[in-house]
């Protein structure tokens, strides 16, 4: 795992200001090679970045986390993909003593009951895994955009992940809306997740996440009894940037 020193970060944010997503994905597999890999949440933005990464000469490792309470239609979405493009998926689950322990000693529903209980369960089965899947990488590549939320207004195509080693992380979709998302998945006809076409924009854990009415905020339906601000899982926080 290398660190990555936060003035090439900033470089390479000026260098790919306005680029293509296709053409930070080629920078992303020309430079790290084997240690690139790529988070598939299987959100709408995962499937597109799946379809680019797909169309590279060698696309790098893909993952996915497995938390143990996805919906079906989450898992028919990995099928289809695996399905349409051939690709290797490398599925991630939680230590299962770790969740034996959290559920006997919590009860199967305890992430309703407090914000600690809820990111306690976060971190057994997301936040631990991806940190056994991100061993070893000096880059990670993401499906995130700005708009998605609060939490991720002011993303930039790259950032320096501090939470994992400061290792870089790459938001090739940044900049998207969630329009353009959708007319990459419609132009291509990529696999999506079936839930999207009954009002969720933003698809978690099944008992996390909740259809949302016309007009709501894309991610109303995540944790609908938090506010805004407490709305991430903790795979996508920012930890103080240091200057190398
Ligand atoms: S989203 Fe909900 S069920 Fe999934 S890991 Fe977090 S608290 Fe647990």
């Amino acid at each position: 795992m290398t660190r990555f020193p936060l003035y090439e970060v900033m470089e390479l944010n000026a260098r790919f200001k306005g680029a293509s997503p296709e053409a930070v994905l080629t920078y992303a597999a020309e430079t790290f090679g084997e240690r690139l890999t790529f988070a598939c949440s299987l959100g709408l933005e995962d499937v597109v970045v799946f379809d680019l990464l797909s169309k590279l000469p060698e696309p790098p490792r893909i993952f996915f986390l497995d938390t143990g309470r996805l919906h079906q239609e989450t898992y028919d979405t990995l099928a289809a993909l695996r399905e349409r493009y051939g690709l290797p998926v490398e599925t991630y689950f939680p230590r299962h003593e770790a969740v034996e322990d959290f559920v006997n000693g919590y009860g199967p529903n305890a992430f309703y009951e407090s914000l600690e209980l809820r990111k306690s369960c976060c971190a057994i089965r997301k936040l631990e895994p991806l940190a056994r899947a991100l061993t070893g990488a000096d880059a990670w590549i993401t499906g995130l955009r700005s708009d998605q939320a609060a939490t991720r207004a002011g993303l930039e195509r790259f950032e320096l992940d501090n939470a994992h080693g400061g290792i870089l992380k790459i938001n090739p979709l940044a900049d998207w809306s969630l329009e353009q998302t959708w007319a990459h998945v419609r132009a291509h006809q990529v696999p999506y997740n079936k839930l999207h076409d009954q009002g969720f924009p933003s698809i978690g854990c099944a008992p996390c996440t909740r259809a949302i009415a016309p007009g709501e905020d894309i991610r109303a339906g995540r944790w609908w009894w938090e506010s805004p601000e407490h709305k991430e899982c903790g795979l996508h926080v920012k930890i103080a940037q240091e200057t190398r």
